[in-house]
C-alpha cells in the first residue's frame, strides 16, 4: 500500500486515482466518482503532515466504495432505481473507520442492484466491463470494486458478500477478496441484502493490504448486535496454521466444474505441498446442496429486507398513482430490476403458510447438517481448498436470459456465507485464453488471519 507521508502526496495519490478512473472509463467501474470532496481531503492530509502532524494507517490511500454502503459524501444508489437519488442520513461504520484511518473515497463502485447478481449486469446503471477482456463480465456483485483495483484506479476497494460478492469478482479480476467471519465487520449502513449471510469485506492486490484494511474495519459496534469482540489483532506473520494440513473438497473437481479450473486447483494444491503443506481430499456431499439452501434462505431474507421500499419512506416514489396501493405497485414496478423481483418473489413463496415446513424450514435444517460437516472437517484441517467460481469469466450477456445459469455461478462461494466462516480468494492462474482463475480457502469462525497467512505463505513460496 503506497500511503501518503512527506515525500508522497496525497493529493498526487488521490489525482493519479482519478486521473486513471478517467482513462478506464468505458469499463464503466463507478457509478458516481467524488473528485472534489476527495481532494478536498487529500489536501487537509497533506496539511497535517506538513505540520507535522499523526495521519491514519490508510492516509491519503484512494479507494473505491461499493454503492450499497452509505457515506455523507454523493448519493447511495444501490445500482438501483429505487434509491438513485439517496443522500445517506448515516454513516457506514466500515466507511467511518477506514476514513478515520485516512483513506479517500474516489468514486461510488457499480454493483448488481441490490447486490443481487453475479456479474454486476443487473445494475441500473448498466454493467462493468472484466478488467482483463472487456467482452466478458467483471463478476459480481462487486464487479465494480473489483474492476477499480485490478484496473489500478485504487489500491483497494470495499465490498459486500452475501454469497460470493466479494470473491467472485476478485477471482474474475486477479486479485484477492476477503468475506470475514460473520459479524467481524459492522452491518451498520450497508444496505440490506440478507442479513444472516451478509459480510462486509475488501478487496485489494495481496495479502498484507487485506489484512492492513480488515484489521481497520474489524471490531465490535454497539449499532450492530450481531458484531464480535474484535479479533484480528495479529500481526500477520503470527497468525500460523496449527496443523499444516488443507483439505481439498473433492465433490467440486468434476461435475459442474470446468477443466481447467480443476486443474488451477490441483496446481495450487501442489504449491501449497512445496510450501510445507499436507493436502488431502475430503469429500463434503452436503456442499452440494449449499446452492438450493442458500437460494431458499437468501430470497427469504431479501423479501423480508426490501419490504421497506415503498415509496412512502424514502427512495423514489412513482408518479401518476392513484392510491396507497398503486403507490406501493407502481414505486415497485419501476424501482426494482427483474432480479430483486425474482427474488422477492421466491421469498415470498417459500416463506408463505403451506410451503414455509417444506422450504424455508427444511432449507434451515440442511444448513445446519452443513455447518455440522464443516466443524467436522476443521477438526482435521486448518482450511478447505476449492475454486471461487466454477469457470473463468463469461461473456456479458451469455447468462442474462437464464437466472438458473447465473445462480450456477454461486454453488461454490454461498457455503462459507451459510455457515457463518471466512474465506480468502487468492489468484490461482490463467486460462489458456488468459483469464484469471482464482482459488478460495475456507476455514474455522475467526481463522480469518490463519486464512491470509497461508494463502501468503503459498504465493511466496511459489
Ligand atoms: N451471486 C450471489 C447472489 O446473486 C451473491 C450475491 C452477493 O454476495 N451479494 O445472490
Amino acid at each position: 500500500m503506497i500511503i501518503a507521508d512527506k515525500n508522497t502526496k496525497a493529493v498526487d495519490l488521490v489525482r493519479a486515482a482519478l486521473d486513471r478512473a478517467k482513462e478506464c472509463e468505458d469499463y464503466h467501474c463507478f457509478i458516481s466518482m467524488n473528485e472534489a470532496r476527495a481532494l478536498e481531503r487529500a489536501r487537509e492530509i497533506d496539511e497535517r503532515i506538513a505540520k507535522g502532524e499523526k495521519v491514519g494507517r490508510l492516509a491519503g490511500v484512494p479507494y473505491a466504495l461499493k454503492d450499497n454502503y452509505l457515506s455523507p459524501d454523493g448519493v447511495t444508489t444501490a445500482a438501483a432505481r429505487m434509491l438513485d437519488n439517496f443522500p445517506s442520513p448515516i454513516t457506514a461504520t466500515a466507511v467511518a473507520r477506514v476514513e478515520a484511518e485516512g483513506a479517500i473515497m474516489i468514486g461510488r463502485a457499480n454493483l448488481d442492484a441490490f447486490a443481487h447478481g453475479s456479474s454486476t449486469e443487473n445494475s441500473y446503471f448498466g454493467p462493468t466491463l472484466n478488467s482483463y477482456d472487456k467482452s466478458r463480465v467483471a463478476g459480481g456483485s462487486s464487479g465494480g470494486s473489483a474492476a477499480a483495483v485490478a484496473l489500478d484506479i485504487v489500491q483497494f476497494a470495499l465490498g459486500s458478500d452475501t454469497g460470493g460478492s466479494i470473491r467472485q469478482p476478485a477471482s474474475y479480476n486477479g486479485i484477492w477478496g476477503m468475506k470475514p467471519t460473520y459479524g467481524t465487520v459492522s452491518r451498520y449502513g450497508v444496505v440490506a441484502m440478507a442479513s444472516s449471510l451478509d459480510a462486509m469485506g475488501c478487496l485489494a492486490k495481496s495479502a498484507d493490504d487485506i489484512n492492513l484494511v480488515m484489521s481497520i474495519m474489524a471490531g465490535k459496534d454497539p449499532k450492530d448486535s450481531t458484531t464480535i469482540d474484535d479479533f484480528w489483532t495479529r500481526e500477520l506473520e503470527d497468525a500460523k496454521p496449527k496443523k499444516k494440513k488443507i483439505g481439498i473438497i473433492s465433490d467440486f473437481l468434476k461435475d459442474g466444474i470446468d477443466p481447467e479450473v480443476s486443474k488451477t486447483v490441483l496446481d495450487y494444491a501442489k504449491k501449497m505441498e512445496k510450501a510445507g503443506y499436507t493436502v488431502e481430499e475430503i469429500s463434503m456431499p452436503i456442499m452440494r446442496y449449499g446452492l438450493a439452501i442458500y437460494y431458499i434462505i437468501q430470497p427469504a431474507e431479501v423479501a423480508s429486507n426490501l419490504s421497506r421500499y415503498d415509496g412512502i419512506r424514502y427512495g423514489h416514489r412513482a408518479s401518476d398513482t392513484t392510491d396507497l396501493d398503486s403507490i406501493y405497485g407502481k414505486t415497485r414496478d419501476e424501482g426494482f430490476m427483474p432480479e430483486n423481483k425474482r427474488r422477492i418473489m421466491i421469498g415470498n413463496f417459500v416463506l408463505s403458510s403451506g410451503f414455509y415446513d417444506a422450504y424455508y424450514l427444511k432449507a434451515q435444517k440442511a444448513r445446519t447438517l452443513l455447518v455440522n460437516a464443516y466443524n467436522e472437517a476443521f477438526e482435521k484441517y486448518d482450511a478447505l481448498l476449492c475454486a471461487v467460481a466454477p469457470a473463468p469469466p463469461f461473456k456479458l450477456g451469455e447468462k442474462t436470459d437464464d437466472p438458473l445459469q447465473m445462480y450456477m455461478e454461486d454453488m461454490l462461494s454461498v457455503l462459507a456465507n451459510l455457515a457463518g466462516v471466512p474465506s480468502v480468494a487468492t489468484p490461482a492462474g490463467k486460462s489458456k485464453s488468459g483469464l484469471p482463475i482464482g482459488v478460495q480457502l475456507i476455514g474455522p469462525r475467526q481463522s480469518d488471519q490463519v486464512l491470509l497467512n497461508i494463502a501468503k505463505n503459498v504465493e511466496e513460496a511459489a
